[in-house]
């Protein structure tokens, strides 16, 4: 089962070192966060689960890191500076901000109105001030002189940085289409909306790829190319279910309307989560033909194109976008792992069940008591499995009580040092170590010396 709120997963996130709430020495800050020692594991290995099956295990895809503030016409050519704006109004009476589109949406509960039908505040009722468009894009200044000939935009997404080196990779590398181009880094929006944790932040992580491929024949039937957008959204959504392990129950696709599609889409779905308060996108996959690349050709006054061998023509290729977010999935993986369930005592536990693949620590070495006796060998067992496994090393409180800790962080597997393994009374030990699956609980007792063996066997994907 996973969390079924949202605010059981913010505590423990906090408690145990994933998220923090960001400045909270000053008061905090609206939609931001920090990441602490276990969500940068987390997030990590999320990302890393992605580039793996994105580019690692594909031949057709390749990498880039582009500049995060970059030529300003880059955002006009992409439309951003135009049209990236959200409806905004203000309570007249408590003087909360909000998105029109959201209430609207019934995102704070069923939309409050008037007598003559106009949204209200969802916070008291007060009345609503004109929605006002307000861009999303943080604009800061390059150089020491603030006018407008040096203004930049901190980057709303990763995408145009790959259409500007579309060509560049496609020199560097010799490719030919089909092949993709795959970044994932920070991007920011100027969110007002409050609340939901990671869900919504103005600085948040993306993990997006852009696939080129020839154009279809007929601009107007594109069938090979609607069908190649299909493959990528059950590629992704495999990602999810199979590789993070996310209930497939709590996944689905929605396809976008005519009136929700931009005007130069051939299509766009989502890939959502049932989160507690509803469905919400994890990542949408855009099948934006070549609009991007003839913008950018358009903008600078440099045609952006292919050459095609075969033709010997050169083409604009079409484009198919899977942009997900690496922070929304990480709250994601957490609601998705989370579980009560009784310990070997009967007693309550909160597990963290997440795939071996993508848990913070995968195993934690727990020496039974603080006693000087097993120090030695459970420090030799922590240094054999250290250099290939994220471990920690715990001997504070019971052994109870630390098997409670690891479960509620999430770790795979504990390894247990005791008396049995180091001799006592006389009695030589058997230099052998006692595995603890978080999951079943059971326990089985294993050499030192086949201990990385038995490890791999039960960390697939590590
Ligand atoms: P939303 O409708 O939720 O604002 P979007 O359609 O604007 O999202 P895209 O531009 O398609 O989002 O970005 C791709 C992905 O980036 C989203 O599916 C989401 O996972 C993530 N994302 C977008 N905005 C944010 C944000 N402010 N905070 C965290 N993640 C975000």
């Amino acid at each position: 089962m996973p969390a079924k709120d949202l605010e059981t997963i913010v505590s423990l996130a906090k408690r145990r070192g994933f998220v923090f709430p960001a400045a909270e020495l000053y008061g905090g800050f609206a939609n931001t966060y920090d990441y602490g020692p276990l969500g940068v594991e987390l997030k990590r290995n999320i990302r890393e689960a992605w580039w793996r099956s994105m580019v690692r295990e594909r031949d057709d895809v390749v990498g880039l890191d582009a500049a995060l503030i970059t030529h300003p016409r880059v955002w006009v050519a992409s439309g951003h500076v135009a049209t990236f704006h959200d409806p905004l109004a203000d309570c007249k009476k408590c003087r909360m901000r909000w998105r029109v589109d959201h209430i609207a949406e019934g995102q704070y509960g069923e939309p409050k109105r008037n007598a003559a039908g106009e949204l209200l505040c969802p916070n008291d009722g007060g009345e609503l001030t004109e929605p006002r468009m307000f861009n999303l894009m943080f604009k800061t200044q390059v150089g020491t002189i603030a006018d407008d000939e040096n203004i930049a935009y901190l980057p709303p997404e990763t995408a145009q940085g790959i259409f500007i080196n579309f060509e560049n990779v496609v020199a560097s590398m010799r490719r030919k289409l089909p092949f993709g181009i795959a970044q994932s880094r920070v991007s920011f929006r100027n969110e007002i909306t409050p609340g939901k944790f990671i869900f919504r932040t103005l600085e948040f992580e993306q993990m997006e790829m852009e696939y080129f491929c020839f154009p279809p024949a007929d601009r107007a039937n594109p069938e090979e190319y609607l069908a190649l957008h299909r493959e990528w959204i059950d590629y992704r959504l495999a990602w999810y279910r199979d590789t993070l392990g996310i209930d497939a129950s709590r996944l689905r696709i929605r396809y976008h309307d005519k009136e929700e599609l931009s005007h130069y889409s051939a299509g766009t779905a989502d890939i959502e989560y049932d989160f507690p308060w509803g469905w919400g996108e994890l990542e949408g996959i855009a099948a934006r033909t070549d609009f991007d690349l003839t913008a950018h050709g358009n903008e600078s006054g440099k045609p952006i194109t292919y050459f095609d061998e075969d033709s010997k023509q050169h083409i604009v290729p079409w484009v198919i976008e899977p942009a997900a977010g690496l922070t929304r999935t990480l709250a994601v993986c957490m609601l998705e792992a989370y579980s009560e369930e009784p310990d070997e005592k009967g007693e309550d536990r909160v597990v963290l069940k997440f795939k071996p693949n993508i848990a913070p620590i995968k195993v934690a070495v727990l020496p039974l008591s603080k006693n000087e006796a097993l120090r030695p060998a459970a420090r030799r067992v922590y240094e054999l499995i250290r250099p290939v496994y994220m471990t920690q090393y715990d001997e504070t409180q019971s052994i109870g009580r630390r098997y409670r800790r690891q479960d509620e962080i999430g770790t795979p597997l504990c390894v247990t040092v005791d008396f049995q393994t180091v001799g006592e009374n006389g009695v030589a030990g058997d230099d052998a170590v006692t595995v603890r699956d978080r999951d079943s609980q059971e326990q089985i007792r294993v050499p030192i010396a086949n201990l990385l063996n038995v490890l791999r066997d039960r960390l697939p994907g590590c």
